[in-house]
């Protein structure tokens, strides 16, 4: 049996550990006053145990959400079981600067946090002891890793020229508004369109004029659409978009509006003017369109036709 020395050694050797452990303790009575402060929370706060204990958690800390944190607390008392709160859910619960120099994008100190009840001498709990952990290094990785994944993912949707939709992500797009078109049969149109001669760009400018000629093409494309439209570069000087709430005539006046703005416009390359013009292609989605696949052939029909009849022009194909 340890005698009653030992015990109040061992007690203050508790004490230290716990005043130097690094994470956060504080002991909260019912009504929320500070009872126990270490010096991880002193460090933090930059406010002394004298100048917080005994003071209500919510007015000395006023970034503590007073309702959430009651109820959390709450069901600590009555079930006498932990609770936890992650960063996730909260990125923390004490504002504190994040003085850790791992990466300098976090201002503040990313928190999980437990919540224990406390059991006095007569089995009754009346105190909790939050414990905080400093989660920053583990949520700041977290973060960029799912900003890197992000940016990967868009990365790999997009056409590198023309920060359109590649050919891949604009086709799943397709097939999604193609399906969406089976539930709602609302009005959606597609529109394939293409550069007239475009080899004589090339041939004649030279390939990094043709680069410029279709970045031109692509950013007059995304002036003219509307949020809701879906355009895409579908293949060398050819593109595609869908237009949603819109039949063929719609489309038409779009294509033609488009038609007329890449007729007017002039992309001057090494101080060398180049005109140039498109011919494209109109199908409104209908019951006789089996498939994304067919929608497209459909409106390269109305393409090629255009082609046929002079190039410059947008034609509308109705599959019979
Ligand atoms: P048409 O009026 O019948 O469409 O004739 P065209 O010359 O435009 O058509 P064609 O399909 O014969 O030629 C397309 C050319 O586009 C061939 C290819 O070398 C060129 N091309 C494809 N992708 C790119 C690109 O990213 N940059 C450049 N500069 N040229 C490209
Ligand atoms: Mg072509
Ligand atoms: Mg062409």
């Amino acid at each position: 049996m340890p005698n009653s020395d030992d015990f109040l050694k061992e007690f203050h050797w508790l004490m230290d550990v716990l005043q130097d452990i690094d994470v956060g303790l504080v002991v909260l009575n019912k009504d929320f006053e500070i009872e126990l402060w270490n010096s991880f929370m002193q460090n933090h706060s930059a406010k002394l145990p004298t100048h917080v204990l005994g003071k209500n958690l919510f007015e000395m800390f006023p970034e503590v959400p007073a309702a959430w944190f009651q109820r959390k607390v709450q069901t600590v008392f009555t079930l006498h079981n932990p609770a936890f709160t992650t960063w996730e859910q909260r990125p923390y619960l004490f504002k504190f600067l994040n003085y850790r120099l791992i990466t300098g994008v976090a201002d503040f100190m990313y928190q999980n946090c437990t919540i224990l009840p406390l059991t006095n001498t007569s089995g009754q709990i009346e105190h909790i002891c939050i414990i905080i952990y400093d989660v920053t290094e583990v949520a700041v990785n977290r973060l960029q890793l799912q900003k890197a994944n992000d940016q990967l993912h868009t990365l790999s949707r997009t056409d590198g020229l023309t920060r359109l939709l590649n050919r891949k992500a604009w086709e799943q797009s397709l097939e999604e508004e193609f399906k969406r078109f089976q539930r709602n049969n609302a009005a959606v149109s597609l529109i394939m369109f293409d550069i007239d001669h475009f080899k004589k760009v090339n041939d004649g400018y030279g390939h990094p004029a043709g680069d410029e000629v279709i970045r031109a093409t692509a950013n007059i494309l995304r002036a003219s659409q509307r949020e809701i439209d879906i355009a895409g570069r579908y293949g060398g000087e050819e593109f595609a978009v869908i237009l949603l709430n819109c039949d063929a005539d719609g489309a038409k006046v779009f294509a033609e509006r488009l038609r007329q703005s890449i007729e007017n416009f002039t992309v001057t390359h090494n101080g060398i003017d180049i005109k140039y013009t498109i011919s494209l292609g109109i199908s409104e989605l209908g019951p006789c369109i089996s498939n994304p696949t067919d929608w497209i052939e459909t409106a390269d029909k109305g393409l090629y036709q255009a082609k046929e009849n002079g190039r410059n022009k947008s034609v509308i194909f109705s599959k019979k």
